[in-house]
């Protein structure tokens, strides 16, 4: 069986290892040394001003909306997995949909501006299979409006912008170490912010709302991370360039074989430093993924249709039309795209799907 990823596990031995650690000194969580440890070589590797890891890429989402959103109305993509617009959900604040470019898939800077209203006090934007967003314009209509800015980067691990980490953009990034991310400590995330006063609130918050024992700077959750999930992330950690490299072969090949006048793939924005997180094709009709879908799971290959349904369409959202998102979520496959894939099997993907499209 091939599905669209596989988790990459280092040698045992050497997780093993890092474990002693946690049985010598028998300190399980709350921000012990490996957990430490572990942010301050993401914070070298990826070059940022702050990391703070979290329980998963969805908590500080959570954690930034309500600080930074203020029961309002906050704009955001249809295009995205359903985290985003969830986070705001369940914050109390209420998601506007703005549509996505058709080419970048990210949220279409040119109609956020007709979006605000007096009640919009934030931007929820993703940066698409690590695509920045248009993030200069969207840091000016901010400025221009007085909005907060916060981009879910949840696949972003690695990915600059103008050389600079695309972390290091917005009033607050996140980013998701699920197992099925490119990094992973198999649940885990982070959140990434330069100004320090709100960095401290979102520290606070992710901590109980605690300054101190007995001292509370104001309303927290629990969003921290174990010494197990950081010793995985630590075990990871060594390989992080052998990822990527092999990561990178996997998209040349599908670059160099796909039949590319029957799919569209995504335009990367210029001046970005990719991360090959994931592999998206869009075909010219939602028949064309279904007859593709259907003859690569009759050989156990399951691609994955993210993010489809646009999240405009989800029953207990507002409803909204968002023509770009909802036609381009009909017809996005994403293919399989791992560490340790065999050429074999880049070789079968690529025949199923040439020849589905020639039917
Ligand atoms: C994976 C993902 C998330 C959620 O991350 P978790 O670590 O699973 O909570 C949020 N947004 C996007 C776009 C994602 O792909």
């Amino acid at each position: 069986m091939i599905n669209v990823t596989k988790t990459f596990l280092p040698p045992k031995n050497e997780y093993d290892e890092i474990l002693n650690d946690v049985w010598a000194t028998q300190w399980l969580t709350n921000r012990g040394k490996l957990v430490l440890e572990l942010e301050t070589k993401l914070k070298s590797y990826l070059d940022v001003s702050s990391v703070l890891i979290t329980s998963n890429g969805t908590v500080p989402l959570q954690i930034a909306v309500k600080i930074l959103g203020e029961n309002s109305e906050i704009i955001t993509t249809p295009f995205s997995y359903v985290a985003t617009s969830a986070a705001i959900i369940w914050e109390n604040c209420t998601p506007v949909f703005v549509d996505i470019h058709p080419d970048y898939f990210t949220i279409d800077e040119t109609k956020i501006e007709a979006a605000i209203t007096s009640k919009t006090k934030a931007i929820l934007a993703t940066h698409v299979f690590g695509n920045p967003c248009d993030v200069e314009t969207i840091e000016k209509i901010a400025q221009k409006h007085n909005l907060k800015v916060i981009y879910d980067a949840a696949h972003c691990f690695g990915v600059k912008y103008k050389q600079k980490s695309i972390f290091e953009y917005g009033d607050v990034s996140t980013v998701s170490f699920h197992a099925t991310k490119l990094f992973h400590t198999a649940e885990g995330g982070a959140l990434f912010c330069k100004d320090e006063k709100l960095f401290q609130k979102l520290y606070y918050s992710h901590n109980f709302g605690h300054k101190g024992e007995l001292d509370f700077y104001g309303l927290g959750i629990n969003g921290k991370i174990s010494e197990l999930q950081a010793a995985m992330g630590l075990a990871v950690f060594p390989y992080l360039d052998y990822i990527l490299d092999e990561r990178k072969k996997v998209v040349e090949y599908y670059n160099a074989n796909l039949d590319k006048n029957k799919i569209k793939k995504i335009q990367l924005r210029e001046n970005t430093t990719w991360n090959y997180s994931y592999y998206p094709v869009v075909f010219n009709n939602e028949t064309d993924l279904l007859n593709v879908q259907t003859h690569l799971n009759k050989v156990s290959i399951y691609p994955r249709r993210y993010f489809y349904p646009s999240l405009n369409t989800i029953n207990y959202i507002n409803k909204a039309e968002m023509p770009i998102s909802e036609s381009i979520s009909s017809r996005i496959l994403c293919l399989p795209l791992y560490v340790g894939i065999k050429e074999s099997e880049l070789e079968q993907i690529v025949a199923v799907i040439n020849k589905s499209l020639c039917l």
